[in-house]
């Protein structure tokens, strides 16, 4: 597993699960073919995206990944 860490604090951050109040999970969709990171995860494919929050001073951060 891979440990993230705030850019402003150093700290490591926390993953957690971003839903929407009726309890969905969100999903990053791909559509056209990219360049880079986006291109080798899959095109078209519905990505869940890797939440993480700093428990030092709140920030959000998403990462898209397989
Ligand atoms: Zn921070």
């Amino acid at each position: 597993m891979t440990t993230r860490r705030c850019p402003d604090c150093g700290v490591t951050m926390e993953e957690m699960e971003l839903r929407t109040e009726d309890g969905f999970t969100l999903n990053l969709v791909t559509n056209e073919p990219k360049p880079g990171v986006l291109g080798g995860l899959g095109l078209k494919e519905k990505l869940k995206p890797v939440t993480v929050v700093c428990p030092e001073c709140g920030l959000i951060r998403q990462y898209a990944e397989e």
